[in-house]
Parts: structure tokens; C-alpha cells; sequence
């Protein structure tokens, strides 16, 4: 990766696995992705649930469970540092401050016998290298209370005293209050009401933008894709199948058979947002990955090869697929 790109770039990826090993079966999570996300973007991951996308999270954290999990990878670049060699004392600086991360869920994201202030004190404290004095810091509560749209009277209360969005929008407060470059958003609103779920996305959007933070967003709703990201990659089996920028993706038509899947019934993504339709089939069991191309027990457009031969990367203009169909193979 040049110079440059580390300068670009707010995340750079290259060649990541993470594996989970449990009751001596080894679990294939992430199988060798790589992706930058560019400074001041938004790169939305889509797929089933099992396809990797909350690992790959993790691992950008570095939160994954020492014990059981594995993780190599060529290269992770936060704004220009390798965090693969970074000391975890190193590490625990960043998180936070470099890189957040919002929670699936705010109920076990929460703790709920601490008020909320306490909880967003708590964050600001493991980062308070510039040496704020108490007042100062309980200013800064305060402001990442109003930030999310919590009046600052409300931060003695406790997780219960809110109803789901806003305790969404508590989990939002702590992720932002010490003002990270890179905020990975894991489904957001899965937890939450559907009537308030494009509230608390219309926030983090909003945030997004008056923070100048780079972003991950991790989701099955493609209309959300659409709207927020610049890029998008579709992830399957740990791998990513499909990536490149909304317009090539969305606007040309997905290419690979997976995507073209998940579009499946959608007859225009610009003008409604829809859940992912089910494709027939199962993904595969991480433990007893298919041979070949990971789709190929799913894909109606599976030939001979695909069962045998895992497909190379096809690449044009920085859109990249994973499938036979593309670089010239015929049958
Ligand atoms: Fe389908 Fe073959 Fe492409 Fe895999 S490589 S997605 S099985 S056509």
C-alpha cells in the first residue's frame, strides 16, 4: 500500500481470516478479505447472517475472544498504523478515540446499574490524555448527551428509565464522545422498533456527517445500503464476493450470483427499502466449507468447475467478483 493510500485511507485490510477454534472444531468466520474504506466514506457490509460481517468488526477492534478465536491477516491499517503490531495497552488507547464501534443491541450493550452519565464519564476517562479537569469532563457528558438528542438533565438516570431508541441513542453518545475517526455501525437498529429504526439511522447519518467520520455499516436492509454508503461489499462464507462503489453495484446491476440473489425480487432498490429476499438453500457450515466456490451448492448458475476450483478475483475499475463468470472462463 503506497504512501498515499495510507493517507486516504481510514482503513486498509489485506488478506484477513479470523477463525474460531471450539470443542476441536475450527469455525471459518473470515476467509481472506481485504477492503480500504477512504477517509470521510461509508462502507456499507451486506450479507446473511453467518457471512462474517460482525468478525470482520471485531477484528478491525481488535475485540475478538482471545481464547477461542484466531485472527491473521496480512495487514490492518487505521489511519496509517498496522494494528496487527500494535501492544494491546496501545490498542485500548484507540479504541474509542480512533475507532468506535455501535452495538446490535443497546440492552446488553448497556450497563444498568450505572446511570448513563456515568457510563459516558467512564469512556471519556480511559481517554483523558489532554488531563481534563472533572468539570470539563462532565461538560463533555453533557454534550454527548444533547449531540444525540438527550437532554443533559437525563444523564442521572438509569438504561431502564429509556425506551429502546433512546437507549440507542445512549450507546450512540458513548461510541462519539471521544470523537472518533472511523465508527463501525454492526445493524443498529436489529433491536429496535421498526418505527424508530430510520430515526436512529437519520442520526447516525446526520452525526456522520457534522463529525467528518469515516464509516462502516454493517446490515441486511439494501434500501439502508443505498442511501447512506458509498461502497458496499457483499460478503458469503466469510469471503467478499462482491465489491466496489454503490453506483457500480446498485446502479449497473449486481453481477455476481449471490447479489443478484439478495436483490433477488426487488425490482427497483432506489425506491423502496426492502429486507434481503431468501435465496434457496443454507449458507454453508463454517466447519465443512464447500469445496470450490462457496456458493456453488446455491447458485442456479453453478458449473463443473465452480464445484472443484475456488474462483480468482475479476477486478475492473476497483469493482471486484468472486465467480467463474467473470475473467473469461467458459464451459
Ligand atoms: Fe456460481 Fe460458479 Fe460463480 Fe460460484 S463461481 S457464484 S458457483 S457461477
Amino acid at each position: 500500500m503506497s504512501e498515499q493510500n495510507n493517507k486516504k485511507n481510514a482503513v486498509e485490510v489485506e488478506n484477513l481470516y479470523v477463525e474460531y477454534h471450539s470443542g476441536g472444531q475450527v469455525v471459518k468466520a473470515v476467509n481472506g478479505i481485504s477492503f480500504t474504506l477512504e477517509k470521510g466514506h461509508t462502507l456499507g457490509l451486506v450479507g446473511e447472517t453467518g457471512a462474517g460481517k460482525t468478525s470482520t468488526a471485531l477484528a478491525l477492534m481488535r475485540l475478538l475472544p482471545d481464547r477461542v478465536s484466531h485472527m491473521r491477516c496480512g495487514v490492518i491499517r487505521l489511519k496509517g498504523d498496522n494494528i496487527m503490531e500494535l501492544p494491546e495497552s496501545h490498542m485500548n488507547l484507540m479504541r474509542g478515540s480512533i475507532i468506535s464501534m455501535i452495538f446490535q443491541d443497546p440492552m446488553t450493550a448497556l450497563n444498568p446499574i450505572m446511570t448513563v452519565g456515568d457510563q459516558i464519564l467512564e469512556a471519556l476517562k480511559i481517554h483523558n490524555a489532554e488531563g481534563l479537569s472533572k468539570e470539563q469532563l462532565n461538560r463533555k457528558v453533557d454534550e454527548a448527551l444533547e449531540l444525540v438528542g438527550i437532554p443533559a438533565s437525563r444523564k442521572n438516570d438509569y438504561p431502564l428509565q429509556f425506551s429502546g431508541g433512546m437507549k440507542q441513542r445512549v450507546v450512540i453518545a458513548i461510541a462519539l464522545a471521544c470523537s472518533p475517526d472511523i465508527l463501525i455501525a454492526d445493524e443498529p437498529t436489529t433491536a429496535l422498533d421498526v418505527t424508530i429504526q430510520a430515526q436512529v439511522l437519520a442520526l447516525i447519518d446526520v452525526l456522520k456527517q457534522r463529525l467528518g467520520m469515516s464509516m462502516i455499516m454493517i446490515s441486511h436492509d439494501l434500501g439502508v445500503v443505498v442511501k447512506t454508503c458509498d461502497d458496499v461489499g457483499i460478503m458469503y462464507a466469510g469471503e467478499l464476493v462482491e465489491y466496489g462503489s454503490v453506483e457500480q453495484i446498485y446502479g449497473d446491476g449486481p453481477h455476481h450470483p449471490y447479489t443478484q440473489g439478495l436483490f433477488g425480487a426487488i425490482p427497483n432498490i432506489r425506491s423502496k427499502s426492502r429486507r434481503l429476499t431468501s435465496i434457496e438453500g443454507l449458507m454453508p457450515d463454517p466447519t465443512d466449507l464447500p469445496k470450490g466456490c462457496k456458493f456453488s451448492p446455491r447458485c442456479a448458475k453453478c458449473m463443473e468447475i465452480c464445484r472443484v476450483t475456488a474462483p480468482g478475483e475479476w477486478e475492473q475499475d476497483g469493482h471486484r467478483i468472486k465467480c467463474h463468470l467473470y475473467g473469461g472462463y467458459t464451459e
